[in-house]
């Protein structure tokens, strides 16, 4: 099933993102992971790519299997560090296993500094050209509420994304933020842009010291007082932690249901015992909202 129709019913949906893992050798462990989220029933599942290489070979793998388990997935595809011959064939594989969706991305600039890339596409928004005219998927893409790192400027950044819209996109799925308010003014500026397809708010739940540093690493994302604070006082007790995060991410997703956010997408960090607790905490509010 496509996401856009899923979408389309204007209820709440929760889904779950998983990662392929980095060796062949993890891939049975990923695929229990997997496993054990279909059975948590989100509205879909999906799975990322690996920029560099390395993970890329089993998103289609893992999409495949998760939609043969009776959930909708949606794999991701990057396109910087990849010619539009081998974006192609990943999407040929993508149509032969019947898999509808991608979220099209164009992945972070490698660290290495001689890395000089093929230069077939610049932005997501040439993905998703490319993918929309390879076939009948429908396409997401990545937006951030508090800006892309190298836009430099919220609004210009805001301008880009109406392009990528623009270019094809049926949904955006958000970067983490700890601060809703952040979501919201983003929901604001991007309606008063013209953007008008649905945005899923992406949930990270921190549940221990190095995956929050990592987290600031990639994301740059604000870290309200009262979220540092419980690192504070949590961070060397990795089960206090772990709760804390949980009750965090929790409440975070109860205040965006609250405020009629209808797309809350976890990322579930190939943790499913984190999204079990997440979704029994909230499972009455789940029913009442969808
Ligand atoms: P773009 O939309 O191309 O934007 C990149 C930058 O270029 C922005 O600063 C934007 O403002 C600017 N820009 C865009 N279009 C134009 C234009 N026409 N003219 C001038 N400037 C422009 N990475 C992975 O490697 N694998 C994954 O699976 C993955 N999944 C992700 C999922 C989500 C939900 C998110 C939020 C990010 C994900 N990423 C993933 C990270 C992503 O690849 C990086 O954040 C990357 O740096 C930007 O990708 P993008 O698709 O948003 O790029």
């Amino acid at each position: 099933m496509k996401i856009s129709e899923i979408l389309q019913t204007n209820k709440l949906t929760v889904s779950f993102e998983i990662f392929p893992p980095k060796q062949d050798s993890a891939y049975d462990a990923v695929i229990g992971c997997a496993d054990e989220l279909v059975r948590f029933d989100p509205d879909f599942m999906s799975v990322t790519y690996g920029a560099g290489g390395g993970t890329s070979a089993n998103t289609v793998k893992i999409a495949a299997h998760i939609k043969d388990r009776g959930i909708t997935s949606i794999a991701h595809l990057t396109c910087l560090s990849s010619t539009t011959s081998e974006v192609h064939r990943i999407i040929g594989e993508l149509k032969d296993r019947n898999i509808e969706n991608i979220l099209a991305l164009r992945g972070d600039r490698p660290k290495d500094p001689d890395f000089v890339p093929p230069g077939d596409y610049r932005y997501a928004s040439d993905l998703i050209r490319d993918i929309r005219e390879a076939g009948d998927f429908c396409v997401g893409g990545a937006c951030y509420p508090e800006g892309h790192p190298e836009s430099g400027h919220k609004d210009r950044d805001l301008d880009n994304l109406k392009l990528k819209v623009d270019a094809g996109c049926s949904f955006l799925t958000t970067q983490m933020f700890f601060d809703n308010n952040m979501l919201y003014s983003f929901l604001y500026r991007a309606q008063c842009k013209g953007i008008n397809v649905p945005v899923l708010a992406g949930i990270m739940p921190i549940t221990n010291g190095a995956q929050l540093k990592r987290t600031i690493e990639l994301s740059n994302a604000y870290l309200p007082p009262k979220f540092l604070a419980l690192v504070d006082r949590f961070g060397d007790s990795p089960e206090a932690m772990k709760q804390a995060g949980i009750a965090y991410a929790t409440e975070q997703i109860i205040d965006l249901i609250t405020n009629g956010v209808r797309g809350i997408h976890i990322y579930a960090m190939n943790k499913p015992d984190v999204v079990q607790k997440i979704v029994s905490n909230i499972s009455d509010i789940i029913k009442a909202a969808k």
